[in-house]
């Protein structure tokens, strides 16, 4: 009888690497990619793209309707392009934009955005992706692009997921139109508690990275509006709660390779960094300002550890 195949090998088991955290910062503006790349920074770990489309004052809805795509897009393509200039061979991750529908109410094309009680908790982020393709098409016209003129360095972060069919659909729409997904640096942001919860799902549906969004991460989960100031006390990114959802997705996107990163004002925060770094975190992005007290807090930990580790080996 013919031998039985041989088992596949059993995947290695993968030994803790100390790379170093990466330090990277957050661009709301493509004017300020000069600034933020004088930093050092090892890439921008959150490209915010509503700044620029908000101060377009005509909603992404206005474009289409006025057969205007190839503006919009235009637009969207310069400002990342300045930004991915700055930045030669070092990872951008661009966010899908992540506007509620209030902010667009009094621009052109406004009326034609629903009226939400809660527009936070509403049609943003990668919903509004999904529920108008077209709207989404336009964003991945201008990523495409930047890919094909060799813009490798360009990621593409999705916002306010909270289950990975979201992610799973995002990636088959841009498949359909031409991207090749299979090489394209995917992600995701955590920064609502369901999200958090089902990093492992994310994982297996293919995220290349994931990054905590805690100024949302902390208002969901301890249900405080980050823009409530009756309640602004009670604003804490340290608690337990939040922690311990961060601490859970660190490991569990270690155990499986993945980078994960924070891109909230957590992460401009040198004592909330320090505890990320002891937990295994891969990267963080901090705001322009506060890069290089980051970058000393990651060190001084990265060394104590280091050190730690010596004497229990001397
Ligand atoms: C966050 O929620 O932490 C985040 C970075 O996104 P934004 O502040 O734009 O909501
Ligand atoms: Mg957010």
């Amino acid at each position: 009888a013919a031998a039985a195949p041989a088992a596949a090998p059993a995947a290695a088991a993968v030994a803790p690497v100390i790379t170093g955290t990466l330090v990277k910062v957050n661009v709301s503006l493509p004017e300020a990619a000069q600034r933020a790349a004088a930093t050092g920074a090892d890439g921008v770990g959150l490209l915010r793209i509503e700044h620029l489309i908000l101060g377009l004052n005509k909603t992404p809805g206005w474009y289409i309707e006025n057969n205007a795509e190839e503006e919009f897009i235009a637009e969207l393509y310069g400002g990342i392009k300045t930004v991915l200039d700055a930045f030669p061979g070092k990872p951008v991750w661009v966010r899908t934009l992540d506007a509620p529908t209030d902010e667009f109410r009094n621009m052109e094309g406004g009326e034609e955005e629903p009226f939400e009680h809660n527009p936070m908790l509403g049609w943003r982020g990668i919903r509004r992706d999904l529920r108008s393709p077209e709207q989404f098409r336009l964003q991945v016209e201008a990523f495409k692009r930047l890919w094909a003129a060799g813009y490798d360095n360009l990621g593409v972060m999705f916002p306010m997921v909270n289950h990975p069919n979201e992610f799973t659909q995002a990636r088959a729409m841009m498949k359909e139109w031409g991207v090749d997904v299979e090489n394209a640096t995917l992600g995701v942001m955590i920064e609502v508690p369901g999200s958090a919860l089902m990093v492992e799902e994310f994982i297996q549906a293919g995220i290349r990275f994931a990054s905590f969004g805690t100024n949302d991460l902390i208002q969901y989960t301890l249900a405080i509006d980050r823009n409530n100031e009756n309640v602004a006390d009670m604003y804490q990114p340290k608690h337990p709660a939040v922690l311990r959802l961060i601490d859970y997705a660190i490991s569990v996107c270690r155990e499986n390779g993945v980078e994960c990163s924070i891109c909230g004002q957590a992460g401009s925060d040198p004592e909330m960094v320090t505890w990320l770094v002891e937990h295994g975190i891969s990267s963080v992005s901090a705001n322009i300002d506060a890069v290089p007290r980051i970058r000393e807090a990651v060190a001084r930990k990265e060394r104590q550890i280091l050190l730690d580790a010596a004497r229990r080996n001397a």
